[in-house]
């Protein structure tokens, strides 16, 4: 998943920080270092970077982070804000106008998945509540359209289209028409990508630009295409100024460079990330969020967000209290990972689950249905008591789970040992919420 090898090394740093308790200007210094390295590895600009450390470094000296009583979260807090920062602070909503239609016009290259997008988008604003119009105006790609309209029948969302003869500008003109007069809300156009950027390419969009005066235009970008993507970003931002980004792929095996470079190279904040295939598969973009999940602080808030479109919202509410009050225990475990299965991929989701994303353990455990099933059985061969209070289940007990559930006692112990390890850094996240008076997880 993206970032988890810099959430890795970030969180290994930083757990190294806070075993030292005490902390001299060499350790934060060693640590920084990592930090660094971490960054570059999962290849953000070594210009952001260098600004970064720089800004950290000035603010643990700022702050005197050496002196104050909790000196390895300070490091942290300090970075989760940078970082958070970097990624352009807060969210950045589209700009939906009052007198509709808000036009958004999507642009980016060949395969960088515009089309996709613009499906996914559409259906994410009719979600919300919205009435979109889909339109269908990249007449170079071969079946651009074609598959626009094949996205529109899936998710029942009407699509414009005047076929591949016709201008783009014509069609774009013609479909905002079409859509004041049908009441749609929203416009989306896909507009025509190429291989690489060039003028054609350009001049195009700026026609579409000045002709159809979109109210946000947004690019497309492949995040695995890593530095190139910022790049292509920043081509795009200089001819067309752009509202914003919108950074595919992320759910692929990317490192995760271009999301926290993008804004910092550009100026231009990034809105969505497609986290899929799937036409659901576009989440809003919070840089906080996304911080606090490469720190290993895990997105609860998504996670509960995901929850509360799939599960039972009660459950979901009882969930996250349970966390503030460090109240979690075992039935709470499996009900949060049988869960689970309904909210997708798990790899992802073990991610945003706080503890969960650093727990080397869990990752050996080939999560997969099997090992769900095992655990399963484990915590329901235990009594009401033993799972509200595990510290009890001593090894007669061990046997005695292992032997109803069909496992091993190393099998119950593994289990336990997750366990423990989740619940001690569910407290740690608590802790986390309290401290700087930002309450991240409060409401
Ligand atoms: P376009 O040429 O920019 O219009 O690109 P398409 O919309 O056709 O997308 C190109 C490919 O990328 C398709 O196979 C899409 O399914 C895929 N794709 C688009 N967005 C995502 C995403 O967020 N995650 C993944 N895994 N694949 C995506």
């Amino acid at each position: 998943a993206v970032f988890s090898k810099l959430a890795e090394r970030l969180q290994e740093t930083f757990k190294k920080l806070r075993n030292k308790g005490k902390l001299t200007e060499k350790d934060v210094e060693q640590a920084l270092r990592e930090v660094r390295l971490a960054l570059l590895e999962a290849d953000v600009n070594y210009k952001v970077v260098k600004d970064f450390i720089g800004k950290i470094k000035e603010r643990a000296v700022g702050e005197e982070i050496l002196k104050s009583l909790t000196p390895a979260q300070q490091v942290i807090k300090i970075v989760n804000d940078e970082l958070t920062q970097l990624m352009g602070g807060t969210q950045s909503k589209i700009n939906l106008v009052s007198k509709p239609p808000t036009v958004i016009m999507l642009v980016g290259l060949q395969g960088a998945g515009k089309t996709t997008t613009a499906a996914k988008l559409a259906n994410l604003l009719r979600k919300q509540g919205r009435r979109p119009l889909m339109v269908g105006a990249d007449v170079y790609r071969p079946a651009a359209i074609k598959q626009l309209q094949v996205l529109g029948e899936q998710t029942g969302i009407p699509v414009f289209s005047l076929g591949e003869k016709q201008n783009p500008v014509d069609i774009s003109l013609a479909a905002v028409e079409y859509a004041r007069q049908g009441g749609y809300d929203v416009v989306t156009i896909d507009t025509a990508g190429r291989l690489h950027i060039n003028e054609e390419l350009m001049n195009e969009l700026v026609q579409i630009k000045e002709k159809v005066k979109p109210h946000e235009i947004l690019l497309v970008v492949d995040a695995m295409t890593g530095q190139d993507a910022v790049n292509v970003a920043k081509t795009f931002h200089e001819r067309l100024g752009l509202d914003g980004v919108i950074l595919t792929k992320l759910d692929g095996d990317t490192r995760g460079g271009a999301a926290l470079s993008v804004k910092a190279v550009t100026g231009c904040p990034i809105k969505f990330v497609g986290m899929g295939e799937k036409v659901d598969a576009l989440e809003p973009f919070y840089p906080d969020r996304m911080a606090s999940r490469i720190l290993g602080m895990g997105d609860i808030l998504t996670l509960i967000e995901k929850a509360q479109a799939n599960i039972d919202q009660e459950k979901a509410r009882q969930m996250e209290q349970k966390i503030l009050q460090e109240k979690f225990t075992l039935e709470d475990f499996l009900e949060q990972l049988q869960q689970m299965k309904s909210l997708g991929p798990l790899e992802e989701i073990i991610g945003m689950i706080p503890g969960l994303a650093g727990a080397k353990q869990l990752k050996n455990l080939q999560f997969d249905e099997r090992e769900l099933v095992r655990i399963e059985a484990i915590i329901q061969s235990m009594t009401p008591e033993e799972r509200r209070n595990p510290e009890i289940i001593n090894s007669s007990r061990k046997r005695r789970i292992a032997r109803g559930s069909g496992t091993t006692v190393q099998d119950v112990n593994r289990l336990l040992k997750q366990f423990f390890q989740t619940q001690k850094l569910m407290k740690q996240l608590g802790g986390m919420a309290g401290f700087g008076g930002r309450g991240k997880f409060k409401k």
